[in-house]
């Protein structure tokens, strides 16, 4: 993409929405689109597993049967991360809030940097189809890419498009987890829907429809700057 060409993100961006919305998919060329941050609390927490961290240790058994790590966990690591400089121009945020108390939490973090309001992007899936893409996806373990072995299949079985990297299987996208997953999203994040729309701040956009047209549907939103009259 052309630099010259780059617009300006200049707030945050929220991408709500269930497992297997296609929020990492999105949110990966959305944030390359800006040139600001991805950040996925669900990748973070992943890196401090894979480094045998203190923080990582005990998120691991929560996550690995699909349940949410505490509040305050995923507050300070995000905190944390939001405070670094690169983050300036604005952030896309996936998988992050996921619960009442996080995103009362994130409106005051904002707030105290003089942020104005996020721009939430809702994906809505059929849940019917959200089985399919979970137990499909295998992300490449040098990049981070995202495929569907049914939807999205790599060009070579196993091997990434981009650099050739092994695609893996999360941990939790087996179907026992997913089901519990599923149930906490229910449970403690879908009520953000309400807590975002009732403020004016929430775009629904058909998650269903192809990865590059969902693409263009958010960057449509995000910049015309017509989110709230839509
Ligand atoms: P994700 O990659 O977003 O699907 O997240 C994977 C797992 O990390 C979730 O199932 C939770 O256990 C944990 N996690 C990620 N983000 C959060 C969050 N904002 N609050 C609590 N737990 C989270």
């Amino acid at each position: 993409m052309d630099e010259a060409h780059r617009q300006t993100l200049g707030r945050a961006v929220i991408f709500l929405g269930p497992p297997g919305a296609g929020k990492g998919t999105q949110a990966k060329q959305v944030a390359k689109y800006f040139g600001v941050p991805h950040l996925s609390t669900g990748d973070m927490l992943r890196d401090h597993v894979s480094h045998d961290t203190p923080l990582g240790r005990r998120a691991k058994p929560i996550m690995d049967r699909g349940d949410l790590v505490p509040d305050e966990i995923v507050l300070d690591m995000v905190a944390e991360r939001i405070a670094r400089p690169d983050g300036a121009n604005g952030f896309v945020l996936d998988g992050f809030p996921r619960t009442l108390p996080q995103a009362e939490k994130l409106d005051q973090i904002l707030q105290a940097r003089s942020w104005g309001k996020p721009v939430v992007v809702h994906f809505v899936v059929d849940p019917a189809h959200l089985l399919r893409r979970l137990t499909g996806r295998r992300t490449c373990a040098i990049g981070g890419e995202i495929y569907n072995i049914y939807d999205q299949p790599p060009r070579v079985a196993g091997r990434c498009d981009n650099d050739g990297g092994e695609l893996i299987q999360r941990a939790d996208d087996q179907e026992e987890v997913i089901a519990e997953r599923l149930a906490a999203y229910e449970a403690q994040t879908r009520p953000l829907v309400d807590y975002y729309r009732r403020q004016g701040m929430l775009v629904d956009v058909d998650g269903m429809a192809l990865p590059a047209s969902v693409t263009g549907r958010v960057l449509e939103i995000l910049g015309t700057g017509q989110q709230a009259a839509r």
